[in-house]
């Protein structure tokens, strides 16, 4: 009986299926885990959940584990968010977005969107779900939750004249809308970050949402309008002097142009890009994948990975950059 416990409530079997791909056990090794602490009112309980929670989106469920929880006692709560951000950090799939995600709805609405938890993983989620994937399926209500919860945030912003912060939020309100689908609403969003971003001293915001909505066009088949923003957001990077943002857009480039089939160009850019990153930078490895299939002469394998491009969807659609 003890050993039995004992085996349920250790995690690392979990955490390894997670890390092997083994989602299926990583749910049912975790969810034991969750009974059993729960069972012994064990505040490790939110580690467990952690783990819970990532194997389900992982699993590819679509809706938020969150939901069919009671009240979990506040300290099970700080357990669940300091776990699943120490979890997160290991992985960068989508389902990773999606598990942090639900957890800052979780967070938002117990502690509201200001509060300390909700922040730290709001950051996370930033830093994780730049590379969206169109093709992901997304909740749709949790997809309504936080664009809502997005919106709301941004014309408080607004009103607080933090114009920097509402421009870092509208781009990703627009990243959010992207990995949702909504493509044209994107592109709306995009535009006006683009555009309140230009009212701002600081380049840091310009730069980024130029660059996103570069590398959206590019995801979703757009390879001219892509080359034109990107081309704009290295000219700005360049002139304010930001190297690595500069590079990084490079890399943005150097894709886009080889998706295009404009390899010399391409060549160029990708080059360029990895000298300035150096081979060691984390940014470095698509860099270096798109050199390896210019020179073996082969397709890249990004629209594999990002479902494919979608067409005809924001046709027409032009930026004009102020
Ligand atoms: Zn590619």
């Amino acid at each position: 009986m003890f050993e039995k416990i004992h085996q349920s409530i250790d995690l690392s079997p979990a955490i390894r299926a997670l890390e092997i791909g083994e989602y299926e056990r990583a749910l049912s090794w975790s969810e034991q885990a969750v009974d059993q602490y729960w069972k012994q009112g064990d505040p490790r309980a939110g580690d467990a959940f952690a783990v819970y929670s990532l194997a389900s989106r992982a699993g590819g469920r679509r809706e938020s584990v969150f939901r069919e929880l009671g009240d979990l006692p506040d300290q099970c709560v700080y357990r669940l968010t300091k776990a699943t951000l120490e979890l997160a950090r290991e992985f960068s799939s989508n389902w990773c977005v999606e598990a942090l995600s639900d957890l800052w709805l979780l967070l938002g609405q117990r502690y509201g969107e200001d509060s300390k938890l909700a922040c730290q993983v709001k950051a996370a989620i930033k830093e994780k779900s730049f590379d969206f994937d169109p093709a992901a399926s997304v909740d749709p209500q949790l997809d309504a939750n936080r664009i809502a919860l997005r919106q709301q945030e941004i014309l408080r912003l607004e009103v607080k004249k933090q114009m920097e912060q509402a421009c870092e939020e509208t781009i990703a309100l627009a990243r959010d809308l992207a990995a949702g689908g909504h493509y044209k609403e994107a592109v709306e969003c995009y535009r006006s970050a683009i555009e309140g971003s230009s009212q701002l001293k600081d380049p840091t915001s310009r730069i980024a949402a130029l660059r996103e909505c570069g590398i959206f066009f590019d995801r979703i088949g757009q390879f001219e309008q892509s080359e034109s923003l990107l081309r704009i957001a290295a000219s700005v990077a360049k002139k304010a002097r930001k190297r690595e943002a500069y590079a990084e857009i490079l890399a943005s480039l150097g894709s886009c142009l080889f998706h295009m089939g404009n390899i010399e160009s391409a060549k160029k850019a990708l080059y360029q890009s990895l000298k300035q990153l150096g081979l060691a930078h984390e940014k470095s490895a698509p860099v270096l994948k798109h050199l390896d299939s210019i020179n073996r002469g082969v397709t890249c394998d990004c629209e594999r990975l990002h479902g494919g491009p979608v067409a005809n969807i924001v046709d027409g659609t032009v930026i004009e950059v102020v």
